[in-house]
């Protein structure tokens, strides 16, 4: 977890081929899904391109769907689910571990800047950021209250972060 810019795919990315692990990216289903024409699809890119979560049902079904269908006995790694607790609610993947990533919003502001992707203009990133930002207090407090959140300084830089993480992984 971690606010956008906070390095969560490219950790997600690095843990993946390290250990051989499957990646399942929300972010990455939904923006395919989005370039199709139906009714889906513009649902998901209408979501997308304002900054918005995209329906929880939907999201929570999309997910379901590819951890269940994922042929990786050693496991997999989540990156961007669940953005709220109402997701975990229709879906549950059950994590052994929750990493989050944390940034300043400048920071954010820096790396996304660089990234450019169609939904990081400045608004749209102060928008993502306020909607993120209040959905995360809540699955962060369920995450510690179970005993899986493991809080790491996503502002050091990507080598020391996977160094962190890795500590946490058996
Ligand atoms: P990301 O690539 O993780 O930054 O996600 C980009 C966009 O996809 C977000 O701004 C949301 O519109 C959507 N999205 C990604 N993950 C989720 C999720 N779990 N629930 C709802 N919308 C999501």
């Amino acid at each position: 977890m971690g606010l956008p810019g906070s390095g969560k795919t490219t950790q997600a990315l690095k843990l993946t081929e390290k250990h051989k692990l499957c990646m399942v990216k929300t972010g990455s289903i939904l923006r395919e899904l989005s370039s199709k024409d139906d009714a889906l699809g513009r649902e998901i890119s209408k979501a997308m391109l304002s900054g918005d979560l995209v329906d929880n049902e939907v999201v929570a079904k999309l997910v379901k769907k590819q951890v269940e269908h994922l042929d990786c006995e050693g496991g997999f790694v989540m990156d961007g689910y669940p953005r709220s607790i109402e997701q975990l609610e229709y879906f549950d993947p059950e994590y052994e571990i929750v990493f989050y990533l944390h940034v300043s919003d400048k920071t954010v502001h820096e790396r996304l800047k660089k990234r450019g992707r169609v939904d990081d203009t400045p608004e749209l990133i102060e928008h993502r950021l306020r909607v993120q930002k209040g959905e995360n207090k809540f699955l962060l407090d369920y995450f510690k209250k179970i005993g899986i959140l493991v809080d790491i300084d996503g502002e050091m830089s990507e080598e020391r972060v996977f160094e962190q993480i890795e500590e946490h992984i058996i």
